[in-house]
């Protein structure tokens, strides 16, 4: 997969490099491999997991091979990101109890979160659903206005009352639109602002109950946005996203640029959160259903 490449080129070219002149699974093999995971932002806890699970299996088969060692990853790999991600494809048959669908979509400035909803509505939008956007991410200035201009280019209506208005107010209208023109997604923005972490809760918290007045069970989906090429810095926002409400799905963008593609594996493992999405690039196109067996042949490419 095109978009992928980088991602896959790194980690992959790394191994190879690590294992060169060594036949056997080693000591000194497997802290390299250690070395090359960390760096690849998978993630301590996540390396430990899995390097723990390779040892169990070289003290199994005291010659392993290195040239098996590309196999025996990839299995790991794949059986970690299995039990987080149970289902590879959006279900874009949105059940009768769920019309519209609700998605609040959370994350900082500056993941792509704004770019991921137009892209979100133009998935949709090409599966023959029909989508209300909200601009509820009042506070950050350009934010409002992107939004209309992705809705206009998409081709969705996008309900918004301005900078600085009651992002609560938005996501009561925007639903209720929604229901009131027989939509089947409504998308709704919210700003992220970490450095206020009860301010970011209570807000969300009354985004949701607004909500809740028209629909018991919204938001259906709290899709978090993470840019995958910031490393670190993802799974803290993971972390801190994950203390102020309950996320349900992942988006990780800039999986085009980077050589970061650890990210992934470490987070879904680390937080127990499926991804559901990856962004691949600018243009409203550039948006993936996550599919497990895809991501993790593209990483050994
Ligand atoms: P927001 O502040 O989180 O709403 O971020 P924006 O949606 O404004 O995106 C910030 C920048 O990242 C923009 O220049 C986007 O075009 C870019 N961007 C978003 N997603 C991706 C992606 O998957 N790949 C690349 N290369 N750029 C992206």
């Amino acid at each position: 997969d095109q978009g992928l490449q980088k991602t896959s080129e790194s980690i992959f070219s790394k191994i190879s490099k690590a294992v060169v002149g060594k036949s056997k699974v080693d000591e000194d093999v497997l802290d390299q491999l250690e070395e090359i995971l960390i760096t690849s932002d998978v993630g301590v806890e996540t390396t430990i997991k899995i390097i723990r699970r390779i040892e169990e299996r070289v003290s199994k088969d005291k010659y392993l091979n290195t040239a098996e060692l590309d196999t025996i990853l990839r299995e790991e790999i794949a059986s970690l990101l299995e039990e987080n991600n149970t289902q590879d494809l959006l279900d874009f048959d949105i059940p009768a109890n769920k019309k519209p669908y609700v998605i609040m979509v959370v994350g900082v400035n500056g993941v792509g979160k704004t770019t991921t909803i137009g892209k979100l509505a133009n998935l949709f939008k090409n599966a023959g659903k029909s989508v209300v956007l909200g601009a509820a991410d009042t506070f950050r200035a350009a934010a409002v206005d992107q939004l209309i201009l992705l809705g206009n280019r998409v081709g969705v209506p996008v309900v918004s009352h301005g900078m600085n208005t009651d992002p609560a107010s938005v996501a009561f209208d925007a639903v209720k639109q929604g229901l009131d023109s027989g939509a089947d997604v409504v998308i709704v923005d919210t700003a992220g602002r970490l450095h206020t972490k009860v301010n970011l809760m209570n807000e969300l918290s009354k985004i949701k109950r607004v909500m809740q007045k028209f629909i018991p069970d919204a938001p259906h989906e709290i899709l978090l946005v993470l840019d995958g090429s910031t490393g670190q810095n993802a799974f803290i926002q993971a972390k801190e996203f994950t203390k102020a409400t309950e996320i349900s799905a992942l988006a990780i963008t800039k999986l085009d640029g980077t050589a970061k593609g650890g990210v992934v594996i470490g987070i879904s493992d680390q937080f127990k959160i499926p991804v559901k999405y990856i962004g691949v690039g600018e243009k409203m196109t550039d948006l993936q259903i996550f599919n497990r067996k895809e991501f993790v042949d593209s990483l050994f490419k």
